[in-house]
């Protein structure tokens, strides 16, 4: 995926800052989504939790797009041309329908429900995504992973992971990065990482013991979801700060309540985001953009793509003054 907002701002994420004022106890912390145009004059919307002014990380995490369901038998579907990433990696994982990924490492790969696809951008890879023509109904997530400074230059790589999934009473686990409810993912991470599919049944109360140094947050797809105490709706990301050891979800709803959890230890390192790259100045973000602009060999090409490559935004008049987590208690 491609964050393709027409004037992206520059983010500075990461290590937190004092807190002189007092704060109340942990509670859940409610992100609503925002409606991102994925491109073209038809374009998709997805509906984007990070970042977002409140927050910018979660863990590693530092991007959560969420879309669907839509009926791409009657709409464009996705259709995202090559773009090049940097310094992150993508987490790509689908509910149902089925996209094509092509990247400059030669892969060719079908993402399908269930079956996440990790592709490691580090130093720069390219890759295009396009529902394939036999989905009619597309229904997923978009994570992004920042990389930290020492492997943030990686070499490109490609992974594909099927997790098998974990039943609790009343719900049904599928871990594809880390680990809970005893299982765990043997994808490797550069950082300490959780990634989850959570459904719930109807009713279904379920508590799962968490890395107390973990942050986490869940993302609720379908249903009404208390989590920790707190309501969330569809669309919504709720936030619970380190220092929780057990995480409690109810569905309060009629039908089954699908989510996606996410956690990891706090990101200490200062980041900065624009468009498709994760760098750590301003000077990364202008390089990496002259770099795609002027085809340098450091994104590659993805070949076979029935089109051309998406030309990158015109980087801001100023450097942006950077945006941080908020203050924690
Ligand atoms: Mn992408």
């Amino acid at each position: 995926m491609s964050n393709v907002e027409t004037e992206p701002a520059e983010l500075r994420c990461g290590a937190l800052v004092d807190s002189a004022e007092p704060t109340e106890a942990p509670g859940v912390e409610v992100l609503a989504a925002r409606d991102v145009p994925l491109g073209g004059p038809r374009a998709m919307l997805v509906r984007r939790t990070l970042p977002q002014r409140a927050r910018t990380l979660i863990g590693a995490w530092c991007f959560a797009d969420h879309y669907g369901p839509v009926d791409v038998t009657t709409t464009h579907g996705m259709d995202v041309a090559p773009h090049p990433h940097t310094g992150l990696q993508t987490v790509s994982w689908l509910f149902s329908g089925e996209v094509e990924h092509r990247d400059s490492l030669g892969t060719q790969a079908l993402i399908r429900p269930g079956e996440m696809n990790l592709m490691t951008g580090g130093y720069g890879i390219s890759h295009s995504e396009v529902s394939t023509p036999r989905t009619t109904v597309l229904h997923g997530v978009q994570l992004w992973v920042a990389l930290p400074e020492e492997h943030r230059s990686t070499e490109r790589d490609f992974q594909h992971h099927i997790p098998e999934p974990v039943r609790v009473d009343g719900a049904e686990i599928r871990v594809f990065l880390g680990s809970l409810a005893g299982a765990v993912s043997p994808v490797r991470t550069f950082t300490p990482l959780l990634g989850a599919e959570i459904t719930l049944e109807p009713g279904a109360a379920i508590s799962l013991a968490v890395d107390p140094a973990f942050e986490h947050g869940l993302l609720v797809d379908s249903g009404d979801v208390r989590l920790s105490g707190t309501v969330l709706r569809p669309a919504e990301l709720g936030y619970v700060p380190p220092g929780v050891g057990a995480l409690t979800l109810v569905n309060e709803s009629e039908g089954p309540a699908r989510t996606i959890l996410l956690g990891g230890p706090p990101f200490e390192e200062e980041i900065v985001m624009w468009w498709n790259f994760v760098g750590r100045s301003h000077e990364d973000i202008v390089r990496a953009r002259a770099d795609w602009e002027t085809s340098s060999d450091r994104f590659g090409d993805v070949v076979e793509y029935p089109g051309d490559r998406l030309p990158a935004p015109a980087l801001p008049n100023a450097v942006i003054l950077p945006r941080r987590n908020p203050p924690r208690g």
